[in-house]
């Protein structure tokens, strides 16, 4: 025998009530979403004639009555007729019982697991619909008290479109104020594609840039968007407006920030939306990790309302989306590379970063960023790229094994001695010295098999080619340990060794040296690493 489960419209008050207790204010985020679509739908109809004569203003108005304490959405979308708030309203659907079950178990889905118009009971003791359908068919009435009976019957109702009036409960009174109401509607529908007023003001910007053709925008426009992203921002340095209708659905802007310290903590996060609805700025598993300092918009519709941490990582999409990300973000790297190389360099003290963490934690974008990584010549102040250097340093920076040497300081002011013995050799010594770059180099050299990177104060930068000058210390040990005290070099470092180079005591740099390997490990112990 085959047959149909039959949901019990008694169990699911109870599990709402109790479950979806997390987020309640997600209830505003449902009830608004549907007042958009019934408000889309009859443009669509009016589009292909199905409907007709005046559609009028189509606008949702948030509406609060504190003396009733009731809050109501009211749309001039499609509206419902009799038969089709039986269909769409009192048949719960669920995508599957087995799903369901599922997720309610799990506590952090809950939070985002949205029921569409029945989360309203979450806030509500009652809840009522007013609806007027755009066919010729009588306005209806529907009200529910959270018990498994509801009413229906004809009304008067003058206005095309849905009323819903939620009758707010004792524990949820936070949803009939003013601010309240205001910071969740600014935070889920501020780009919602009809106007949203509540008191009379415009919450939403029905045409945000992301939605539009990039050739219609200009440098304007997507500064202004920023700011009206995060108006205390400063300008961003560039940005990318991502626009894919293949395999998935996505589009949106990521501006890179000027950003002098990775571990800025960075509040304005990207945003996700699913078509104009604000999802989340939980965009973890979405974006690849290096780029989570990135900010903007990223709209898709691909991307359930109801997403979950766990969802995302077991989505295929997501996987196709991070993807497509890394490789537009190298892209547009590149071309800046390419066609505007000052402005590149210009911003590499922010962009530098970005670059370093992606080379580390993605292969793909390793590919495409050697050729435009670039490093800063200590001295100079002029930029190379891996193959840059490598050309300027051929033959005089190989190690014994052959390998390019990178020579590199992490303090150009305190290592200036040895930067300045370096340059004279006519070595090339760059900057290493951001909070990544410890970590950049060690990465690097398992990856770079052909390059080393040696610090311009290691013991073995007097080993690269040029071995003939005398570097022999010419002081006694007492004259040693001084020096030790003077440099705040600890005496029981017995790794550390220190002479004046040249022959002239009084003019000639004094340098301590440290063996690299003792340093790489006290840097690796320092930073928690093994
Ligand atoms: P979903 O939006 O995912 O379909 P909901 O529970 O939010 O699920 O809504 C169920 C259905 O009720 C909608 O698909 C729609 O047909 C109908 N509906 C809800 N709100 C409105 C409204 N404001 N105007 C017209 N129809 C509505
Ligand atoms: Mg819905």
């Amino acid at each position: 025998q085959k047959g149909q489960i039959r949901v019990q419209t008694e169990n699911i008050f109870p599990i709402i009530k109790k479950f979806l207790y997390s987020e309640h204010e997600i209830f505003l985020r449902e009830l608004v979403s549907n007042a958009v679509d019934a408000s889309q739908k009859l443009q669509t109809l009016a589009n292909t004639g199905e409907a007709k004569g005046e559609l009028g203003e189509l606008r949702i108005d948030i509406k609060i009555d504190a003396d009733k304490k009731t809050l109501s959405i009211i749309d001039r979308g499609i509206g419902m007729t009799a038969e089709e708030v039986d269909k769409y309203i009192n048949q719960v659907a669920f995508s599957g019982a087995e799903e369901f079950l599922d997720k309610y178990k799990d506590a952090n889905i809950i939070g985002h697991f949205g029921l569409g118009f029945y989360s309203s009971f979450m806030v509500s003791d009652k809840v009522e619909i007013f609806t007027k359908s755009y066919k010729d068919a009588p306005a209806v009435f529907w009200s529910c008290d959270g018990s498994p009976e509801f009413e229906l019957h004809e009304t008067e109702k003058a206005d095309r479109g849905t009323e819903i009036v939620l009758h707010i409960n004792d524990e949820s009174t936070e949803f009939l104020e003013a601010d309240r109401i205001r910071g969740i509607l600014e935070r889920f529908c501020r780009f919602l594609p009809i106007p949203v007023y509540f008191e009379d003001n415009q919450i939403n910007n029905t045409n945000p840039i992301w939605t539009k053709k990039p050739s219609d925008l200009t440098t304007e426009d997507y500064q202004k968007f920023y700011k009206e992203l995060y108006p205390y921002g400063e300008t961003p340095l560039f940005w990318i407006h991502l626009n894919v209708d293949y395999p998935f659905n996505l589009t949106g802007i990521l501006y890179f920030p000027k950003i002098k310290q990775s571990y800025e903590i960075q509040k304005d996060k990207i945003q996700l939306y699913s078509n104009q609805v604000f999802v989340t700025d939980e965009v973890k598993d979405i974006v690849p990790e290096f780029l989570m300092l990135l900010q903007g918009v990223i709209d898709s519709p691909d991307i359930p309302l109801n997403v979950s941490r766990s969802y995302l990582q077991g989505d295929p999409n997501v996987k196709k989306i991070n993807a497509h990300i890394t490789k537009k973000v190298a892209d547009k790297l590149d071309e800046i590379f390419k066609t505007d190389r000052a402005s590149f360099e210009e911003k590499w003290e922010s962009l530098g970063l970005f670059v370093k963490y992606g080379m580390m934690t993605d292969d793909k974008f390793l590919d495409k960023a050697n050729k435009f990584l670039l490093m800063e010549d200590a001295e100079t102040r002029k930029f190379y790229t891996l193959e840059e250097y490598k050309i300027e340093t051929e033959t005089l920076q190989k190690n014994k094994e052959g390998k390019q040497v990178i020579l590199y300081t992490t303090n150009p002011v305190q290592q200036d001695a040895y930067i300045k013995a370096s340059v004279a050799k006519g070595y090339k010594v760059v900057k290493m010295e951001t909070i990544v770059d410890a970590a950049f180099i060690n990465n690097m050299e398992l990856k770079w098999e052909n390059i080393h990177f040696t610090r311009v104060d290691a013991d073995i930068v007097d080993n690269l080619i040029d071995k003939q000058e005398d570097t022999d210390s010419v002081l006694n040990s007492d004259e040693t340990t001084q020096l030790k005290e003077l440099f705040g070099v600890q005496i029981p470092d017995l790794h550390v060794t220190v002479e004046v180079k040249g022959l002239s005591p009084e003019t000639a740099p004094v340098v301590a040296t440290r063996p690299e390997l003792m340093r790489r490990m006290k840097d690796m112990a320092a930073m928690g690493g093994g």
